[in-house]
């Protein structure tokens, strides 16, 4: 019996057990996902249907799984990949929603998720093979098998100031991060991998050597660090795989942080208050999300520059000038949106009339004397038009990778993300982000908290794809 004939039996099998499922309520599917049972894999929700609760077939997959219950979603991130997938208002609804899976923002057939008993679950053949495997049902054995192929380490280097070890993996696994004390070793475990054959060891400043080896199955990279060396580890999304990075730094700093700075711009101040509602000024309440932002970012040891720290006007010109150079610059305002959701600007020309408004009213609210707000505007368009504004191309990217981690860390929803013909963006060009959020937002001190998270989680994307 040939390939293809085997495929048609399987196929008139699982046909066969949708319909043997509704009628007599057969036993569930198990379902074994890279050779580990997932419990809870039901086809009672949705007819015929495998669903399998999203964290353990997640965490299976080599992905993590949040959900987003404000926005009724539920997002995998495989190796900084996202795969985000609706969640039906009811299980009838999970194979008609339309547009129900993306995969990094593009759709991708396949229904919805489902929610269930306190639990979210997920259609395990279309979520598996958007990340890659192959799923197989066994008719004689009930048994629904999901592999993914394996993963090769295929790169292993060294990167400078600050010091990093970059491991390059083909595609998402579940890898283990531990660090063996008495050895001072650090041992990063890649699941269901294969290394290069031509990968040799590497030496640093910070470790004395780095070696990848073949280990049960996978593959055991380890690092010997040197005496009082500290680390950072985090992962970037690379083509259909992603990169491991271990940043080395002295013992007690951040070694992610070292040699980044930050500008934090509060906007307005002085007798420019900005909006004023019940939760106070703009001014006061940019202010203060400011210096929480800024004091958190110290801590981890950012470099931290805030364009003001007291109620003052500060000229436009000056807090562009504090963005040239920055690896991330911030202008903080309010602006009437719902609590729980933003607006991101970079600097471009105007991408609608909308942000042209915005553009004006904020380059008119720092104006310096002399030049009329218009003129101001209308320089910069033309800088813009000219291609006098160096990076440009990065703004949109950082604002669109600010936003989606506001939405994973803190469940912040974006309203508008657009170019913005803004001045204050002027200096830190492409590097630079203006944010609004609803005055009650900015008055609570969890934005601040999710603010840093995501500023530190971006810049280690930075960092990762600048090779700084
Ligand atoms: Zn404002």
């Amino acid at each position: 019996m040939g390939a293809r004939s085997t495929w048609r039996v399987v196929v008139a099998a699982l046909a066969t057990l949708a319909l043997a499922g509704l009628q007599v309520g057969l036993a569930q599917p198990r379902l074994i996902v890279n050779g580990r049972t997932i419990e809870g894999n039901t086809t009672a929700l949705v007819s015929g249907v495998s669903y399998a609760p999203a964290g353990p077939l997640a965490s299976a997959l080599g992905a993590t799984a949040a959900v987003d219950s404000g926005r009724s979603l539920v997002v995998l991130d495989a190796g900084g990949r996202f795969l985000q997938l609706q969640i039906a208002d009811s299980p009838q609804a999970a194979a008609t929603l339309e547009g129900a899976m993306r995969l990094d923002g593009t759709v991708v057939p396949g229904p919805a998720a489902v929610a269930s008993g306190g639990d979210v679950y997920l259609p395990v053949k279309q979520v598996a093979e958007a990340l890659g495997a192959n799923v197989t049902f066994v008719a004689s054995e009930g048994t629904v098998i999901v592999v993914q192929p394996r993963a090769r380490l295929t790169g292993m280097r060294v990167l400078r100031s600050p010091e990093r070890l970059e491991l390059s993996v083909s595609r998402p696994v579940r890898y283990s991060v531990f660090y063996n004390e008495p050895v001072q070793t650090l041992q990063v475990y890649f699941e269901r991998t294969d290394v290069e054959v031509r990968l040799t060891p590497v030496e640093g400043d910070r470790f004395v050597v780095a070696a990848a080896l073949p280990s049960s199955g996978g593959v055991d990279a380890r690092v010997q660090l040197r005496e009082g060396t500290s680390y950072d580890v985090y992962q970037v999304a690379d083509g259909a795989g992603f990169r491991l990075v271990i940043a080395f730094g002295a013992e007690g700093e951040s070694p992610l942080a070292e040699g980044m700075r930050v500008v934090i711009d509060p906007g307005h101040g002085g007798q420019d208050t900005g909006l004023v509602g019940e939760a106070g000024s703009e001014s006061s309440l940019t202010l203060a999300t400011a210096e929480r932002l800024a004091a958190s970012l110290r801590q981890r040891g950012f470099d931290v520059v805030v364009t003001r720290d007291g109620d003052y006007t500060v000229p436009v010109s000056a807090r562009s000038g504090a963005g040239i150079g920055a690896d991330l610059f911030i202008s903080l305002h309010a602006a009437d949106v719902q609590p729980g959701t933003y607006n991101a600007y970079y600097l471009g020309d105007a991408a609608d009339v909308d942000s042209l408004d915005m553009a004006i009213r904020e380059n008119a609210a720092a104006a310096t004397a002399g030049a009329g707000d218009r003129d101001q505007t209308d320089r910069l368009r033309r800088e813009l038009l000219l291609g006098l504004v160096p990076n440009l191309e990065a703004g949109r990217t950082y604002a669109e990778a600010l936003g989606s981690r506001l939405f994973t860390i803190g469940d912040y929803r974006s309203g508008q993300v657009a170019a913005a013909p803004l001045q204050v963006l002027g200096g830190a060009a492409g590097r630079g982000v203006l944010l609004e959020f609803a005055p009650s937002d900015l008055a609570s001190g969890e934005l601040s908290a999710v603010l840093t998270e995501a500023v530190a989680d971006l810049l280690a994307q930075v960092l990762a794809t600048d090779g700084r």
